[in-house]
């Protein structure tokens, strides 16, 4: 939680815990929470051992899954259905674990996720930018080109959230963008967004393969929701494609769009197949750790503030799409895809 998440909470009639040098990292100093209204309190454990709720970004570690308590409200990204350890874990303690991942919106999609495709296709058009310098394996291009010079080819692969935000970013570099999507809707919502600076194509294998070909960076950014990746680019694609060229698979955290990406780390983001170079960060988020603290925040606060007015029960009850999040439900799995997935009753 920001200070003024804080701030909300506590105007509200709350006590907020927060841990000491929690925010150090990205500028919120204990001071700055401390005025805010928060307690500062030394250690994660006393404040498991204390709070009601427990509000939070990442899935709970091991140790922390020990502190949990039957009947404490978990309000963080779970994500389940890929581990059945944490899963147990949460079951075995009792909590009420709401996942971000899982709270849905009136107007469809994932309002708590959101935030986060946003910033990942941002920062994909500026990491792309770097893997573009030769001294990164790129093939020494600047996206916006100079004057005389032609600007950078990017072909963004999935027009949803990612894609659109990849998308955005790309264009104010004066990069020339393309932005492949089989949703004739969402093509026709990026028409009338972005008009002829924008250029929209159905995407089917011949069009995928004729894109990239041409591309300097692509940016993967495909969805299908609850599977993985479709695998768009094969591996003998990559024969077609640029010397130099670079690939950011946002997707990647569902399997990535490229048959040939696998996960990678902020330590070492890059890897180069066939003179491709590949960035395939899975928590891309992570590395802009303030701005993605604070669009969280704006996402998850008008949740947390319902269920810490109201109690969980109410708040789950008045609103069937925070009702969605409850994942687990003091022993039970309450999340049926989860359920599915893992084999557990549901
Ligand atoms: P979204 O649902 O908003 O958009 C996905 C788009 O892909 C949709 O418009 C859909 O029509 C399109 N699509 C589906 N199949 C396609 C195909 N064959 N060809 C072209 N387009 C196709 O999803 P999003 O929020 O933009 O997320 C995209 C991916 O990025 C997800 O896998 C998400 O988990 C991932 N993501 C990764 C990170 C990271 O740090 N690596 C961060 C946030 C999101």
């Amino acid at each position: 939680m920001t200070p003024a998440a804080v701030r909300e909470a506590v105007g509200n009639g709350h006590e907020v815990l927060v841990e000491k040098d929690g925010g150090i990292r990205i500028g919120l100093s204990d001071e700055d929470y401390r005025q805010a209204g928060a307690k500062i309190i030394d250690t994660a454990e006393e404040i498991y051992a204390s709070a009601e709720m427990i509000v939070k970004v990442k899935e709970p570690q091991p140790h922390e899954c020990e502190l949990l308590r039957e009947g404490q409200v978990l309000f963080a990204y779970l994500h389940l259905a890929p581990d059945p350890d944490l899963t147990q874990a949460l079951l075995a303690s009792g909590c009420v674990g709401i996942a971000y991942e899982t709270v849905t919106s009136p107007r469809g999609g994932l309002p708590l996720l959101a935030p986060m495709s946003e910033v990942a296709g941002r920062m994909s058009v500026q990491a792309g930018a770097h893997c573009l310098e030769l001294r990164q394996g790129g093939a020494g291009v600047l996206l916006g080109g100079v004057p005389g010079v032609p600007a950078a080819e990017v072909v963004v692969l999935g027009g949803g959230v990612v894609g659109v935000n990849a998308a955005r970013m790309a264009m104010g570099l004066g990069a020339n963008v393309t932005v492949l999507d089989k949703s004739q809707t969402r093509l026709a919502e990026l028409d009338a967004l972005y008009g002829p600076h924008l250029k929209t194509i159905y995407s089917n294998d011949e069009t995928v393969e004729e894109y990239i070909s041409k591309a300097d960076l692509v940016i993967g950014a495909v969805l299908i929701p609850g599977a993985m990746a479709p695998k768009l680019v094969k591996r003998s694609d990559l024969a077609k494609m640029k010397d130099g060229a670079v690939v950011v698979d946002v997707a990647i955290d569902q399997g990535g769009c490229f048959e040939t990406s696998r996960p990678t780390t902020h330590r070492e983001p890059t890897y180069v197949v066939d003179g491709v170079v590949h960035y395939c960060v899975a928590n891309m988020p992570g590395a802009v750790a303030r701005t993605s603290t604070f669009a969280l925040n704006n996402a998850t606060m008008p949740f947390t503030m319902a269920l810490a007015n109201k109690g969980y029960r109410a708040a789950l009850a008045e609103d069937p799409y925070l009702l969605e999040g409850l994942n687990i439900y003091t022993g039970r799995v309450t999340n049926k895809a989860v359920a599915d997935d893992l084999k557990l009753p549901y």
